[in-house]
């Protein structure tokens, strides 16, 4: 389990906590300021440092999110460098951190940048015939194979027998 740099979720929330203390204290400085007339005026960088230490707050947070989606990766894992559809593969669109499904009738959503960030689906299938070295197997999940066979003459695809133990 030993991970690039040993970062942790959690790490990353200890610091999205910090970053909401350093807005609270902000907000405190502020109004400490504004109940006087004579500091009144000093204050007003306050409401955008306020504004930025949300913003640091904010990206933390949701950094820590997509790092615990990526941890909870399975052990046999599709290494595609970017989300599909579970059901439909490569017909995901995705704007302002939300993410979509538009194959008619799924309607699936995701609250993050699914398109945009590795695989996270069980492996399900074996595939030849794709990538930088067509004469060997490679691992997929389903949505994947289903982008594979469409844009790939050729392909070859077998089922992945139970390598996961069936686990999903
Ligand atoms: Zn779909
Ligand atoms: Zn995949």
């Amino acid at each position: 389990m030993s991970e690039p740099g040993g970062v942790t979720p959690a790490q990353l929330r200890e610091l999205a906590a910090r970053a909401a203390e350093l807005v609270d204290a902000i907000e405190a400085a502020r109004a400490g300021l504004a109940g006087d007339s004579h500091t009144r005026h000093t204050g007003y960088r306050l409401a955008d440092a306020a504004g930025w230490a949300r913003q640091v707050g904010a990206d933390l947070a949701a950094t820590a999110e997509d790092l615990a989606r990526l941890r909870s990766r399975g052990p046999v894992t599709c290494p595609a460098e970017w989300g599909c559809c579970p059901d439909h593969g490569g017909t995901l669109r995705s704007s302002g951190g939300r993410c979509w499904c538009v194959a008619p009738g799924c309607g699936r959503t995701w609250d993050y940048d699914r398109d945009g960030q590795p695989c996270t689906e069980p492996a399900a299938y074996e595939v030849r015939g794709v990538g930088d070295a067509p004469d060997v197997w490679g691992l997929l999940c389903a949505g994947h194979t289903i982008t594979a066979r469409a844009q790939v003459d050729g392909i070859e695809v077998r089922p992945l027998a139970a390598a996961a133990g069936g686990a999903r």
